[in-house]
């Protein structure tokens, strides 16, 4: 057993306030720069939609990530190394400006400087790239809240998941919904952009599991960006290197969260450590698409085991380490309640962001009816209004029993919370839903705690700062 720290992070995408806060502030720290202005390390976009840059789930057109290999593992869809320095002079899976968005700022000198007349003086767009004038027609968020919208919510690639009844039923306009989906770069365990860079510049930490990439080493060869299917790498035109979210690498040394979770308002934001068996990547990476989410858990270790904080000890992860890991919001999120999925993991990177999925609310079929339904006091799966078969497409490789698991563990706790507050729901009402969702209270009331009174010390649980150990000889560093 090859045991491994990895910081991991969940999402509890119903609190999200889709505020865009924590893309506000990652840009203020770390992207607001010449060259980086297009850059959102941190973007939220609605959902069903295309998202930012627009279409990257479109692996088709970006040949991101990893596919199953013939026998021998996963294999990078863009070829490898080798085929990388192929096309290091022409990369048509490239994402253009034009992809993103051009980036754009306002002259607001001439509403100082305009001359005294009757005419309301105005701040004209300016290209950040060109200064020349623009005119504005899209940006990271333009199709914010836009539920429904042929231009937007139906050109959503992972609509293709869905029966022409369900479609229907997502666009019919007294269903219409949708929700917000925050993005990171998911620092994978098995990170396709660190597999596909020619000059070795990106690279993931041993001590930690974050990915950064080395300003010095990078050469611009952009393969990267090609490669991450999250399309999480960003070229920055300027200095003619690639750029990416470094996890705010210099805050979690010092022990504070990084600043997109500590400014999170809605406090949807949870980090922590998860021990993983480095023996067994290759396993989880390659095995059948509809068992990517069990098996990315199942190499998911239980730090309380006395094996494993034993194999620990004989890899080098300090006793800290092994604290924060049962302590750890990721591990309770993604293993023991099992409620906590990642984005897309058909792409075999193993990504270490992980979300609850959204429960939305009941669609009413007449007026009135909005309290119960044959199941429960709130909507099963099936009634969802946002078709399971899209949040399978999206969390869980296409399994949709995997998503609706989820999501009645979400009923469970709100029919419980429900008779305990306003006490209409009957205790067997709420042990069948327990029951059904596979959830014991105790586990119901340290979710419902962590989920509502919880402070920022208890959603992000950091180990000790690690890095000056894993850079002494025989560290972790290189791992
Ligand atoms: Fe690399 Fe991050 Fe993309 Fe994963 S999400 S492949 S770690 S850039
Ligand atoms: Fe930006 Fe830091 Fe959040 Fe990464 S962790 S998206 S660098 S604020
Ligand atoms: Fe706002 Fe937090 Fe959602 Fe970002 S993740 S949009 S900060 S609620």
């Amino acid at each position: 057993m090859d045991v491994r720290a990895q910081l991991a992070s969940v999402f509890h995408l119903d609190k999200c306030l889709g505020c865009h806060t924590c893309s506000v502030v990652c840009k203020n720290v770390w992207t607001d720069r010449p060259g980086a202005e297009y850059m959102w390390w941190n973007n939220v976009e609605t959902r069903p939609g295309t998202g930012y840059p627009r279409g990257w789930e479109d692996q088709d057109r970006w040949r991101g990530g990893w596919q199953a290999g013939d026998g021998g593992g996963p294999a990078l869809r863009s070829g490898g190394r080798l085929s990388a320095l192929a096309g290091i002079f022409h990369n048509p899976a490239l994402p253009t400006l034009d992809d993103y968005y051009e980036p754009w700022t306002y002259r607001y000198g001439d509403l100082f400087d305009a001359r005294a007349s009757d005419v309301q003086p105005t701040a004209r767009p300016v290209s950040l790239v060109t200064g020349a004038p623009l005119e504005v027609k899209k940006g990271p968020n333009w199709d914010d809240d836009l539920a429904g919208s042929k231009e937007y919510a139906a050109r959503d690639p992972n609509l293709d998941a869905l029966s022409p009844a369900e479609r229907g039923q997502l666009f019919g306009v007294e269903r219409l919904a949708f929700f917000h989906l925050p993005r990171t770069c998911n620092h994978c365990t098995n990170a396709a952009c660190v597999a596909a860079c020619p000059s070795g510049a990106i690279y993931k930490r041993g001590e930690d599991g974050l990915v950064v990439a080395s300003s010095d080493r990078c050469r611009g060869w952009r393969q990267c960006i090609s490669s991450c299917p999250y399309k999480k790498v960003f070229y920055n035109w300027k200095e003619g290197r690639s750029e990416k979210c470094i996890g705010c690498y210099p805050r979690v040394e010092s022990g504070e969260a990084p600043a997109c979770f500590a400014a999170c308002p809605g406090r949807i934001r949870f980090q922590g450590v998860l021990l993983y068996d480095a023996e067994r990547i290759r396993e989880a990476a390659g095995a059948p698409e509809r068992e990517l989410v069990a098996a990315q858990r199942r190499i998911v270790l239980d730090p309380y085991d006395p094996e494993v904080a034993a194999a620990a000890g004989r890899c080098g992860l300090p006793e800290g380490v092994l604290a924060a890991a049962r302590r750890s919001p990721a591990y309770a999120f993604v293993k023991r309640w099992e409620i906590a999925l990642p984005l897309h993991p058909e792409w075999r990177t193993l990504p270490n962001v992980f979300y609850v999925p959204p429960l939305l609310p009941l669609f009413a079929e007449k007026p009135g009816d909005v309290a119960r339904t044959a199941d429960g006091l709130f909507t099963d799966g099936e009634r969802s209004r946002i078709p399971l078969a899209y949040l399978a497409r999206l969390f869980s490789g296409g399994d949709g029993a995997v998503v609706a698991l989820a999501l009645r563990k979400l009923v469970a706790l709100r029919l419980w919370r429900r008779a305990e507050t306003v006490g209409d729901v009957g205790p067997a009402e709420v042990e069948a839903a327990f029951a059904a969702a596979r959830l014991c209270r105790e586990d119901a009331a340290e979710l419902h705690r962590l989920t509502t009174h919880a402070v920022l010390e208890e959603r992000v649980v950091l180990p000790p700062a690690l890095r000056a150990e894993a850079m002494a000889p025989g560290g972790q560093a290189t791992a």
